[in-house]
């Protein structure tokens, strides 16, 4: 499968890739949709096929993504556990909670180390670029309405940048 990248003619339907949860060409909603592909299994996914959101396809293409079936803990490596990992909301890598030195699944998005950045101040630390290590600062995600009163993600700032 290591000609996957090669030209492949668009001429034909036929040869298209088929996403291997749907099993089709077209997305559930029957439209074109871009299919992310695994760097293990090299399998091709829709991401809304796996409740991905399509913002996160340039952080997901970054990388050798993993698909569910194939997700190792980006830190440790190991794919045990699955029910204490999580995954970031940005580029879908998964940790094990111990892993990142968290107890529990936080509540609403979660960033890796990876793509925690303040939007703003480009600061790595949620509680800014000068405080220190042990802060409890927490990184403020900031969302706007969407369509049917869904919250859309915007941005995330460090918690100075976001007074
Ligand atoms: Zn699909
Ligand atoms: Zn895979
Ligand atoms: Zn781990
Ligand atoms: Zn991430
Ligand atoms: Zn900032």
């Amino acid at each position: 499968m290591d000609d996957v990248d090669m030209e492949i003619s668009n001429s034909k339907d036929d040869v298209k890739l088929k996403c291997k949860m749907c099993l089709k060409v077209l997305n559930k909603h029957n439209k074109n949709e871009i299919l992310i592909q695994c760097g293990t299994c090299n399998g091709n996914v829709h991401p809304s096929c796996i409740d991905l959101t399509l913002d996160m396809v340039p952080h997901i293409q970054s990388y050798a993504w993993q698909c569910t079936d194939c997700k190792t803990c980006a830190q440790c490596h190991d794919p045990a556990d699955e029910d204490k990992m999580l995954f970031c909301d940005m580029c879908d890598r998964g940790y094990h909670i111990y892993c990142v030195g968290l107890r529990r699944v936080p509540q609403g998005r979660w960033h890796c180390q990876e793509c925690a950045v303040c939007a703003n101040c480009g600061s790595r630390e949620p509680g800014g670029a000068n405080s220190d290590r042990n802060s409890v600062a927490q990184w403020q995600h900031e969302y706007k309405k969407g369509e049917k009163n869904t919250r859309v993600y915007v941005s995330t700032l460090c918690v100075p940048c976001s007074k």
